[in-house]
């Protein structure tokens, strides 16, 4: 009885094993078949949320990287060699875009920024509710992202990030918030004859924070030099609850720093 035993549950231990090893091929096949890159479509929370980016799609491997954006800033440096940011900004008219990830602003002839010696040309910016970026551990209502190209390199981007607090009402926004596309897609673009300037919506004191990271949004590219402004600007509830209702929750939450450098410029 017991050698009988012994080598029944020996058969069974095979057949187990080429069982689990028929599950396991036929898994692996079911998962090449069926799920087809997404490219496309990501989202900020469950199966297509930000800890599943760089498994979407070839091209969003570095969602996996190690010099990733936003960040939390804290023990930044401060670094006399920094030097102010220039801002060249032009008036120029409102294009305001839906793309269903957040509300952008169309800058094409916005002007430049000289930043260390280099010029940049801004291309659009756009917000997040809440803030993607942390200051020393705090989040904010909102962050508006000025994306700049360099000049001499398309490949190589500086994104201004900017903050907004809970307070009075921020002029700037006032010119927009009625006017939002509500809808994806351009039929629902607002596009106003009036013009403005980017730079009227900066604080006045534009100390900064500045380090090597990434697009937030895949691809999530390590191309990016960051410069978070240090002053939050304010605007009432009211105009931050206009842009929430529309783009919901879109901040990435903050990557690892590992080991990259915070420096900070202070006038
Ligand atoms: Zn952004």
């Amino acid at each position: 009885m017991t050698y009988i035993s012994h080598s029944l549950s020996g058969v069974t231990l095979k057949v187990c094993f080429l069982l689990s090893l028929i599950v396991l091929i036929s898994a692996c096949k079911r998962d090449d078949d069926e799920q087809p890159e997404n490219c496309e479509h990501f989202e900020y929370e469950g199966e297509n949320g930000p800890t599943h980016w760089e498994d979407l799609c070839m091209n969003w491997l570095s969602c996996g990287g190690a010099s990733q954006s936003p960040i939390n800033i804290a023990n930044a440096i401060i670094d006399t060699s920094l030097g102010a940011i220039t801002t060249n900004y032009n008036a120029i008219s409102t294009h305001i875009h839906n793309n269903g990830h957040t509300i952008e602003f169309k800058a094409g002839t916005g002007g430049t920024i000289v930043l260390r010696g280099e010029t940049y040309k801004l291309k659009q910016f756009h917000i997040h509710t809440d803030s993607e970026h942390r200051i020393g551990g705090e989040s904010f209502l909102m962050e508006m992202h000025f994306v700049h190209e360099k000049i001499t390199d398309p490949n190589s981007l500086a994104v201004i990030g900017l903050m907004f607090k809970e307070g009075a009402e921020n002029a700037f926004l006032s010119q927009f918030v009625d006017h939002l596309p509500n809808e994806e897609g351009e039929a629902h673009d607002y596009t106003s004859a009036l013009t403005y300037n980017p730079k009227d919506v900066f604080p006045a004191d534009l100390d900064y924070f500045k380090y090597s990271g990434s697009l937030t949004t895949p691809p999530c590219s390590e191309i990016v030099t960051w410069v978070v402004l240090e002053h939050a600007v304010e605007a009432t509830d009211e105009q931050i609850l206009k842009f929430r209702e529309i783009v919901e929750s879109n901040a990435r939450p903050v990557a690892l720093l590992n080991g990259r450098q915070i420096s900070h410029y202070l006038d």
